[in-house]
């Protein structure tokens, strides 16, 4: 059994808890300690249980509680060597928590079983992350710009997919931005765009997942029906039934989600 529950999920924050329901892990911690702990609470876990946090990279929507998190629990901290780097000019005592990794490395994390895999971000070395326990499995892909081979590889076999749809492609050309941020967010180092969300959560459907959670939203150039929208369709075009093969929801910006439960 795998039980994922986003904490918030966009450009203001990003956290997720991930537990086979004995090991419980978190991914990124992108809102305040305090926030994350009442999240916790909310779901009947003491922050004092975590068995560490996951890092995808060092933008700050990523890690913005983790110092006063990290520090108050004593929590281990797992990074690529590249992000461990940049996490370590940020905050001083994190050296002793750091557990680093490479990119693409596997390890396990008490039950947990956690592959790690590169994404093409504008950061050091980010990476996503997929998680298992007893045969079921559920992959992180955010914060990319684009699905590499490596990314198609690691999302092979999930029943669980969070996958990035983070913008609609038109509203950031045609919106205000200046145009480094346009190249920068449309670009290969940038974000998922709800297409390219689609066309992954479409082969991650294809090969067997059954839930998909749609995240890291844009609060300017997108919202969660048009995102929806845009997967929906791709999957339907793909012959599976929304609500019945597949349960397809978008993880909200600032709350907690349910509880996806899979296996
Ligand atoms: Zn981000
Ligand atoms: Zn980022």
């Amino acid at each position: 059994m795998l039980e994922l529950v986003t904490l918030a999920s966009g450009s203001s924050g990003n956290c997720l808890l991930a537990s086979d329901g004995r090991t419980r892990l978190l991914v990124d911690a992108g809102i305040s300690a305090r926030r994350i702990c009442r999240g916790l609470k909310e779901l009947d876990v003491n922050p004092a249980d975590l068995a560490g946090v996951l890092i995808t990279h060092e933008h700050t929507d990523h890690i913005a509680g983790l110092a006063t998190l990290a520090k108050q629990f004593r929590l281990p901290v797992y990074a690529s060597r590249g992000t461990g780097l940049q996490l370590c000019y940020r905050i001083a005592f994190l050296e002793e928590l750091l557990r680093p990794f490479s990119a693409g490395e596997s390890f396990a994390v008490d039950g947990l079983a956690v592959e790690s895999f590169a994404t093409p971000h504008d950061t050091a070395e980010s990476v996503g992350y997929a998680v298992s326990s007893g045969g079921s499995k559920a992959a992180v892909v955010t914060d990319l710009g684009r699905v590499t081979e490596e990314v198609a590889r690691a999302i092979r076999g999930t029943d669980l997919l969070v996958a990035e749809a983070n913008h609609d492609v038109d509203w950031v050309q045609s919106g205000p931005y200046p145009y480094f941020l346009k190249a920068r967010i449309l670009g290969d180092r940038g974000h998922l765009s709800n297409e390219a969300g689609a066309q992954l959560a479409r082969s991650a459907v294809e090969g067997g997942a059954r839930t998909v959670v749609l995240a890291h939203l844009s609060a300017e150039n997108n919202t969660p029906v048009r995102a929806y929208d845009t997967v929906r369709a791709a999957l339907e075009y793909a012959g599976a039934a929304i609500g019945r093969d597949v349960t397809l929801e978008v993880a909200p910006r600032a709350e907690t989600s349910r509880r996806f439960r899979v296996g």
